[in-house]
């Protein structure tokens, strides 16, 4: 009779380890993911050239002038947003 409960035992513990390292994976790939997206220092300057709202990229140094690119924080240039990443 032992053996039967022993190996309810260690079924049950391989299912719980299962269930442990399945969190763990996914919580590693979705801050990898994050690391990705969101650039963690400013990557972009706006300012005002001749009354214009502009952006200007510090990655690839191109300014935009188009409204929804500032306001965005939009870089045609790299396909990307300037977001930072938030704490
Ligand atoms: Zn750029």
């Amino acid at each position: 009779m032992n053996g039967v409960w022993w190996t309810i035992g260690a079924a049950l513990l391989v299912w719980l380890l299962r269930i442990i390292h399945r969190t763990c994976v996914a919580s590693r790939v979705s801050q990898n993911q994050e690391e990705a997206t969101f650039w963690p220092i400013p990557s972009y300057q706006a300012e005002l050239r001749d009354g214009f709202p502009t952006i200007t990229c510090l990655r690839c140094n191109m300014t935009s002038w188009s409204p929804g690119d500032v306001q965005h924080l939009y870089c045609g240039n790299c396909h990307e947003y300037h977001i930072q990443k938030k704490r």
